[in-house]
């Protein structure tokens, strides 16, 4: 099975290598940085000023992305940090200057559907396509008992934007209801990823853990004859921040992974066939 898993790997890694090797990808990584990561804080402001807001940014920065904020169109209100210059004199008498924290003002920022102008460039290649389609029969069952057995309940349920989640305080994994089978089993199996490689604390980053357990769901999905591609691909691209080296060195950790689930799965249905034999 090692090297099945190992091919359906090499596929991911070099899939992976062709997008971010592309002209798409690059224009991806340049709107990308004209766009902040706003904190926590800042983000639950724009929620409740906008909730349906998605690119949000601020005057000048459409103005650079050749947008223009459309008139009448009132900002959303955030917090910038003001930071001030300080010069330090350290013990050898050299001069160091050092940015210091001074509190906070208000700025605005515009959501996208506040602007006009334009067009973002197309970034198709590089964002995760939700699966259409049917997913092997029984599968389902099959994974949500597996789950089942490392003490995790599997529920139909949506937080937010997400797919999914796993919910490690209460055991509990989750999977939107409203996807199609394909997708549904795919972000079952990125969530039980989660569950087997997450539960026992933090991996180094969030993108380490995104990588790991994506790339588990397309190693097992392709294990199963169900092509997962277009959504695992620009998924892994994204959280791997491009890094085939991070693909490559999480591989390990993924084959077990992908083996284990693989493994309960052949059990079930060794068990299907000895009940239609007994039957
Ligand atoms: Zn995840």
């Amino acid at each position: 099975m090692n090297d099945k898993l190992r091919v359906a790997h090499d596929k991911l890694q070099s899939a992976v290598a062709e997008i971010v090797s592309g002209d798409e990808w690059k224009r991806m990584l340049s709107v990308a940085a004209k766009f902040h990561n706003y904190s926590f804080n800042n983000q639950l402001m724009i929620f409740l000023q906008r909730p349906d807001a998605t690119v949000v940014a601020g005057f000048n920065r459409w103005k650079s992305l050749d947008r223009f904020v459309k008139k009448g169109e009132k900002g959303l209100a955030i917090f910038a940090p003001c930071k001030y210059k300080t010069k330090i004199e350290d013990d050898s008498g050299d001069e160091k200057t050092f940015q210091q924290l001074r509190g906070f003002r208000v700025v605005h920022v515009f959501d996208i559907s506040q602007t006009e102008g334009a067009e973002l460039p197309d970034l198709d290649a590089v964002r995760p396509k939700l699966l259409d389609g049917d997913a092997p029969v029984g599968i389902w069952d099959a994974l949500a008992s597996h789950a089942a057995s490392v003490g995790f309940e599997v529920v139909r349920d949506r937080k937010g934007a997400e797919n999914g989640y796993c919910d490690f305080l209460n055991k509990k994994i989750a999977v939107r209801p409203d996807v199609a089978p394909a997708q549904a089993v795919k972000t079952l199996i990125h969530e039980l990823g989660h569950a087997l490689l997450h539960s026992e604390g933090p991996v180094a980053s969030r993108e380490v853990a995104e990588t790991e357990v994506e790339s588990v769901a397309f190693v097992v999905c392709d294990a199963i004859g169900l092509d997962t591609g277009n959504y695992s691909f620009p998924y892994v691209a994204r959280w791997a921040g491009g890094s085939e080296d991070l693909i490559k060195d999480t591989a390990g950790r993924v084959i077990e992974c992908a083996k284990s689930i693989l493994g309960s799965l052949v059990l079930v249905s060794e068990d299907d066939e000895e009940m239609d034999k007994a039957s």
